[in-house]
């Protein structure tokens, strides 16, 4: 089987097995429920959500934005305030300093709205291609493929499509080549979700994974 084939199989098998798994075993899926209220929320979120668990970066976004919905109220917000509420995450400061700043360039720079193009969303401090691609998924429902940890080290270590992968850019390319644009999206949260479950980035549960009999990864552990 070809690489594009291998890759379209497993990520179908991913899929079905990522709807099975509950938010507990895959707490990106409640991610999701943040995200999904505005373009504002899958911003601030998405920037809340580098380097941090997503079981904890749920709680602490909605906490933010419930007191700070828009741009305008968290723009207005006191910076320790925004620290204070963030603190529960990894970076808490330097993430409070730039979801404030973000906060304020959209009310200052582009009228009360979170901007749908790459260019603009990696002006912001703190928004990175991998940000900014999510950004553009959720908000805006825009095909780009997000590569975190967990969509690297799946695709390059684990089941070997692409060993050579020296950085995310290098995986999201091959994504974007090798997949239907309807799966550019998705396939993030369900990587993401199956690398928090199954795939774990130590100790991958390959005894319960539907893909052991046919992952490099696994077979050469067998050896
Ligand atoms: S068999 Fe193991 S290494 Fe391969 S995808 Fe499944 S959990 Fe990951």
């Amino acid at each position: 089987m070809d690489r594009k084939s291998r890759l379209l199989k497993f990520v179908k098998v991913v899929k079905d097995t990522y709807e099975k798994l509950s938010e507990e075993e895959a707490p990106v899926k409640l991610m999701k429920k943040v995200k999904g209220k505005s373009p504002f929320h899958a911003l601030i979120t998405t920037m809340l959500s580098v380097r941090a668990r997503d079981e904890v970066t749920h709680r602490v976004a909605a906490e933010l934005l419930r007191k700070a919905p828009t741009p305008e109220a968290l723009c207005s917000m006191p910076l320790e305030e925004i620290e204070r509420i963030l603190k529960p995450l990894g970076f808490y400061r330097q993430k409070a300093r730039n979801v404030k700043e973000a906060a304020c360039r959209i009310v200052e720079e582009y009228g009360g709205r979170v901007p749908d193009t790459l260019e603009e969303l990696l002006k912001f401090r703190g928004v990175g291609r991998k940000v900014a691609n999510i950004v553009l998924y959720n908000a805006f429902g825009k095909p780009a493929v997000g590569v975190d940890t967990h969509v690297f080290r799946i695709i390059k270590e684990r089941w070997q499509l692409l060993p050579d992968a020296k950085k995310p850019e290098d995986v999201e390319r091959f994504l974007m080549e090798n997949l239907p644009r309807r799966m550019w999206g998705e396939v993030n949260r369900y990587l993401v979700g199956f690398g928090q479950a199954i795939c774990k980035p130590i100790n991958p549960r390959c005894e319960i994974c539907p893909l052991r009999r046919e992952c490099p990864y696994a077979s050469k552990g067998k050896e």
